[in-house]
């Protein structure tokens, strides 16, 4: 990484277990970077490693070339963007935008509109991998919008990700980041239904799950998921909540072609009957817990 690069300055919106990892990455790779959370105890843990705080996410865009933001979901991301003080006012004319949180394309579109209202740069940008890849700058960036403004966005992107794919216009980054939690989603819904069948029917649970996970079923979303469960490590990589919501926002984007996502309507009932009992702040291996329980 050359000279100019390290000085590109960054703010990162949302220190949740993906902002907080995406920033302690930058911080390591030299890149100046100015943090903004919600609850402010994250963003004073950021400060020792480093981080300059700010009070709000207008404060800390306007400190930045580049602002991240990496935050639940549409609400949380209307709010840092365009909420009381929120970073689009804050930006300058110029400042690049990237979101890679797990949205709606209906907002990202609303807010890539708002960003050109600004004369800012706007990416779309959802991530694959978790928590442990967000720490060591493994993700893999899905990315909708311009050609040039990936290309201004790349030596931060490159810190934080091993692969970055450039999807299509905006949009399409969301679009193939729901596609892809769609397919996670209920895998794990149908595997935890899966446990719970294998229980109910007094089978042996060891021997049903080398079965499954040595077989066409063991995709590395189950292997994982049941790696953790089997050992009851469920301190979260990715909250069981944000599963509920990704389905919802896949069965929202598919609706937009005419088509019924079928497959996530039960799996969204399985997350949201797991919340429901109390699970939704857990890893959501905690699926499988859940089913079981029932
Ligand atoms: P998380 O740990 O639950 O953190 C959520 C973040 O959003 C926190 O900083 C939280 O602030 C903030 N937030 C929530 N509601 C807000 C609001 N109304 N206004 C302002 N800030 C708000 O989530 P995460 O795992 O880091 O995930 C972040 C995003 O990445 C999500 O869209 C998720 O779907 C996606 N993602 C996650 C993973 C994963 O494995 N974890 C992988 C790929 C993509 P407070 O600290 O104040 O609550």
């Amino acid at each position: 990484m050359n000279q100019t690069m390290s000085k590109t300055r960054v703010a990162i919106l949302g220190l949740g277990l993906m902002g907080s990892g995406m920033a302690k990455r930058l911080l390591s790779e030299k890149f100046p970077v100015v943090v903004y959370n919600r609850s402010r105890a994250k963003s004073e843990a950021l400060a020792v490693d480093g981080a300059t705080v700010a009070d709000s996410p207008r404060e800390a865009a306007a400190m930045v070339q580049v602002v991240i933001s990496m935050v639940a979901d549409d609400a949380a991301s209307r709010a840092v963007w365009l909420g009381e003080n929120g970073a689009l006012p804050g930006a300058a004319s110029g400042t690049l935008l990237v979101e890679s949180s797990t949205l709606t394309t209906g907002w990202v579109r609303e807010l890539a509109t708002a960003a050109a209202r600004q004369n800012c740069d706007f990416l779309d940008a959802p991530v694959t991998g978790s928590k442990p890849h967000a720490a060591s700058g493994e993700l893999r960036f899905l990315v909708g919008g311009s050609a040039e403004a990936l290309e201004a966005a790349r030596p931060v992107l490159a810190a934080l990700g091993r692969d970055i794919v450039h999807l299509g216009p905006t949009g399409s980054g969301t679009t193939m980041k729901l596609v892809n939690n769609f397919l996670c989603g209920v895998q794990a819904a149908s595997f935890a239904e899966a446990m719970a069948l294998v229980e109910a029917s007094g089978l042996d649970r060891e021997d049903a799950v080398k079965i499954l996970c040595n077989g066409a079923p063991g995709s590395p979303l189950i292997k994982a998921i049941w790696t953790r469960a089997a050992i009851g490590d469920l301190t979260p990589n990715f909250v069981l909540r944000l599963m509920a919501k990704d389905l919802k926002y896949s069965l929202e984007e598919a609706k937009r072609f005419g088509l019924t996502l079928k497959a996530a309507i039960p799996a969204i009932e399985v997350f949201e009957d797991a919340v429901k009992h109390g699970y939704g702040d857990q890893d959501f291996a905690a699926v499988i817990e859940a089913q079981r329980q029932r």
